[in-house]
């Protein structure tokens, strides 16, 4: 096995396509070498490495050593270097890269090979002491942290007393004699903390970053985002040891990252940041405030430090030209890390930046019109479930804003919550239904989870390419970073901004969109689908061959639903209706009537509440398809519980409290959701049925002639097992049917079905398609009763079962395929085989599940339905399913 690939000086052994082998860094380092991209030549060992050594008791492949050694050579070569020889000291970065890009998670090491002997050769060789002293204590710090498992914070300290006893402000100002105090101090430490000291030979440190990083793949922080993103762990990372070029040698040198259009908004306008004399991630870890690229993005920031383009301008348009070359050739915005040594630009890294759905959109549907995409491409390069991001609240313009401090507009949206200081807190709040805003100074990979757990996300420290803002815009959360008027106290749990303190607990409100944190809660307008979102969506709608329609039952739901592009309802459930106001009392008052004749006066105030309902929703619909669901779910839920609930219904129904209170004892039931629901209330009571579909017809013929759009109702029997089931209720929808039209003298065409959601009804689909018109997959009862798990106790074991690997995904959230969806397939198909026009659809919650809609689009349905705010999201899933 080849595990070993090398890139440097126009040649490459790998290229872009071999993510998967080389992870993405690799891949991509490969592919710029190639382009003749000026990149330090490096090799990369190969995500199989990592999964051998884990199969194998964390112990490398045989010839792994031979292939490192022979590949080590082969950069020194290049680099006219040895890696370990003072004389020609060769130095490497040690970095991660696994297939997706896991931001923060895997820590890289930088200037390994320095010890003792070689850093004063390496001051020697650039004649810059300073630097090669600063080049060893970062090595010695972050070699310590990530490999031998010492706390970053511990050096921190002592750099901080050094500085605070010298009297120097920055890091920068440090001397060469000065640092070399402090590696004594850092070495002292070291051996203090852990019994070791630091380890000099060079072959010894590169083996241990190498294994540190294959081990990081299975760190908590990598576990934690894994999970969050679905990543298996099976990919591995791969390790890349690249040659070294420094930021740091003085003020010719910089490091610096860019977006090549703005991820936050996608305008095209090359984005980004860059450190004078710094290595690595200092402008990430937000050590110094970090300066504009371009002349023009520091100008609108108002920043008064230079740009680079100012500073270095040689390096600026060498940059510029690659960067542009670089978006051509990947055909996407590109995310970009370099470092500039000696006015020498040097290309580190580049992959497809990570954006905001706001700017993945713009980005999308600009490339579309410069001809570099496609509008397929276009639409298949939208994460559907990103487009949430874009129903999110903004402030309302008109509402009054009480601004306590501006810090970065890092990521769109606007929340409001109560100010937490800590993600564990934020998660507590969050387990006890409280909306927080997190308030960190900056943030780390160990705040994931209180990200998560919170509204909003405000920092202190830190620029737009913050770790904060990174994590919040790629989780669609609101944050406003760098707010740095603001004064962060965790001890006292207290943030002071111009004269106010804020404690903990008191509400705050974050515009991620303008940078402001406002006092209080402020009023929110929902956004706008307009611009290129409705251009996706114009694109994604010609594409797609599914219907896509919304599960709604009030007209807001469903004018909602409209607005967001619904093609008719697919699920109205007939008894939320029931819940409302006065209509519960008449809704129990027919549940408790003990004979029919009791029952039929109670239907009889039921409805006109019920006509005037789908009359509203009918002429909300505008003549597209409306399927209403007849009364489903168990009787109990509506019985009244309290004394006073029961003294209400008694009293309207005129009968005693007490015998009230017998009747609602014998309506219990042991297993509700197995019990006296869906079709067998009607089969027991035809007369609720009867009102239900009269009801239906009534406004129908009503609303066919208000507007003019005769109306086409799909009458959906809930929970048929048996075809005679479904045949008995039939029969009294059509009597219904008949006699209204005859009242009436209007024929009202209309549709009578099922839903398919008991494992009996799949198997003897063939035969209940002879009387059913369609049927719609209630996919949340299939999953229920295919898995035998309730679906309201099921919280606390599928988590269990995610955490032991029992099942990657939550059933009830992504369809599962292989078993529910073979009974999905299987109806499909018999259905169609004794109708073979038969209408079908899905209406449970994958029908806004974009894995789930892949999957209709497989089986062919006809259409898919989904909650209001997932309707965007299932057009463009079922346009992605159709290419
Ligand atoms: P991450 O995956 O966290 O972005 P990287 O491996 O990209 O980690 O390393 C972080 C930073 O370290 C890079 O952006 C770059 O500034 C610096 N770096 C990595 N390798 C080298 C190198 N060979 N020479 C100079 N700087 C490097
Ligand atoms: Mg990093
Ligand atoms: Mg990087």
């Amino acid at each position: 096995t080849k595990w070993v690939y090398t890139f440097g000086d126009g040649a490459a052994e790998g290229r872009a396509g071999d993510r998967n082998l080389l992870g993405g860094k690799g891949a991509n380092l490969a592919e710029m070498c190639s382009l003749g991209l000026p990149v330090p030549p490096g090799f990369t060992v190969t995500t199989e490495a990592c999964n051998w050594y884990y199969a194998n008791g964390n112990a490398y492949p045989a010839s792994l050593q031979k292939d490192v050694t022979t590949a080590l050579d082969h950069i020194g070569a290049l680099t006219d270097r040895r890696f370990g020889d003072p004389e020609k000291l060769l130095l490497v970065s040690v970095r991660s890269g696994a297939r997706a890009s896991m931001p923060g998670m895997m820590d890289t090491v930088l200037n390994l090979g320095l010890n003792d002997v070689t850093v004063e050769a390496l001051a020697k060789d650039s004649g810059d002491a300073r630097f090669a002293y600063d080049s060893y204590r970062r090595f010695i710090q972050m070699y310590s942290d990530v490999v031998m498992g010492l706390d970053h914070e511990v050096f921190e300290e002592i750099l901080e007393e050094e500085k605070a006893l010298l009297g120097h402000e920055l890091d920068t100002d440090l001397s060469a004699a000065e640092w070399q105090a402090t590696i004594a101090l850092y070495k002292a430490k070291i051996e203090e903390e852990l019994g070791k000291p630091f380890p000099q030979d060079p072959q010894e440190q590169l083996w241990g970053a190498i294994g540190a990083v294959f081990s990081s793949w299975m760190n908590h922080r990598a576990i934690t985002y894994r999970r969050l993103h679905d990543i298996p762990e099976s990919w591995g990372t791969a390790v890349n040891v690249q040659a070294m070029v420094f930021g740091n040698m003085g003020d010719t040198s910089a490091t610096g990252v860019a977006f090549t259009r703005n991820p936050s908004t996608g305008e095209k306008m090359l984005y980004g940041e860059f450190l004078v004399n710094a290595q690595g991630e200092d402008v990430v870890a937000g050590i110094r405030t970090p300066q504009n690229i371009t002349e023009k993005a520091r100008i609108a920031a108002g920043s008064d430090k230079p740009s680079m383009q100012k500073l270095m301008p040689a390096a600026f348009n060498t940059f510029m030209e690659i960067s542009e070359r670089l978006e051509k050739h990947y055909r996407d915005m590109q995310d970009l890390e370099f470092t500039i040594e000696r006015g020498k630009l040097w290309m580190l890294q580049t992959r497809s930046g990570k954006r905001t759905a706001k700017a993945a959109l713009k980005t999308a549907v600009d490339m579309a019109a410069e001809g570099l995409i496609t509008q397929e491409e276009a639409v298949a390069r939208i994460d559907p479930s990103s487009l949430d991001q874009l129903l999110h609240p903004t402030i309302d313009p008109k509402a009054e804003r009480n601004v306590v401090a501006i810090g970065l507009p890092a990521s769109p949206g606007a929340a409001t919550g109560e100010i937490v200081f800590s993600s564990n807190e934020a998660e507590e709040m969050r387990a006890i239904g409280r909306k927080v805003i997190l308030v960190r100074i900056e943030t780390s990979p160990e705040d994931i989870h209180g990200m998560h757990a919170a509204e909003g996300i405000l920092t202190t420290r830190g620029g737009m390419t913050s770790h904060a803002a990174v994590v919040a815009r790629g989780m669609g959360k609101p944050c406003v970073s760098g707010a740095g008027t603001l004064r962060v106290d965790y001890k006292a749990g207290t943030m002071t901004a111009m004269g106010n303190t804020f404690r903990k607990g008191e509400v705050i409100t974050v515009d991620g969109g303008t940078g402001q944190v406002l006092k209080g809660a402020v009023a929110m307008l929902q956004p706008e689908l307009s611009g290129d979102f409705a251009a996706i969506m114009e694109w994604a709608d010609k594409i797609r061959r599914m219907k896509v329609r919304t599960n709604a039952e009030t007209p807001a739901d469903a004018r909602m639903a409209r607005s967001f592009g619904a093609e008719g309802i697919g699920l109205c459930r007939t008894e939320h209706m029931f819940f409302e106001g006065v209509r519960i009392i008449a809704m129990r008052e027919m549940i408790l009537a003990d004979t029919e004749k009791d029952r039929r006066a109670a239907l009889d105030k039921l409805l006109p509440m019920q006509r005037s309902d789908f009359l509203e929703l009918f002429e909300i619909m505008a003549g597209l398809p409306v399927t209403i669901r007849l009364l489903d779910p168990p009787l109990h839920e509506f019985l009244p519980k309290s004394d006073q609930e029961i003294e209400e219904v008694a009293a309207a129904m005129k009968v005693s409290v007490d015998k009230l209170r017998h009747r609602t004892e014998t309506l219990h039931e042991f297993n509700p959701m197995l019990g006296h629901r869906g079709c067998r209330l009607a089969i027991s009571y035809p007369e609720i049925a009867e009102m239900q579909a009269r009801a239906i017809f009534e406004a129908a013929v009503e609303a066919g002639k208000k507007t003019g759009n005769p109306v086409v109702p799909e009458i959906m029997v809930p929970l048929v097992g048996l075809k005679t089931e479904l045949d008995f209720v039939k029969a009294r929808i059509d009597a219904v049917a008949k006699s209204v039209m005859e009242e009436s003298g209007v024929t009202v065409e209309y549709l009578t079905g099922t839903m398919i959601e008991l494992p009996r009804a799949a198997i003897r689909a063939h035969v209940i398609a002879e009387s059913a018109e369609f049927f719609s997959f209630g996919t949340n009862d299939l999953t229920q009763t295919t898995f035998g798990i309730s679906r309201d106790d099921a919280a606390s074991f599928l988590e269990t079962y995610r955490q032991k690997g029992i099942v990657d995904q939550d059933p009830f959230v992504s369809l599962d395929i292989e078993g529910v969806g073979e009974l999905v397939r299987m109806a499909a198909d018999k259905g169609r085989s004794t109708r073979p026009d038969i209408k079908l659809g899905i209406c449970g919650e994958h029908g806004g599940d974009p894995a789930s809609i892949r999957f209709c689009e497989e089986v062919g349905l006809d259409y898919v339905s989904c909650s209001p705010f997932r309707v965007p999201i299932a057009r463009l899933a079922a346009a992605q399913a159709a290419v």
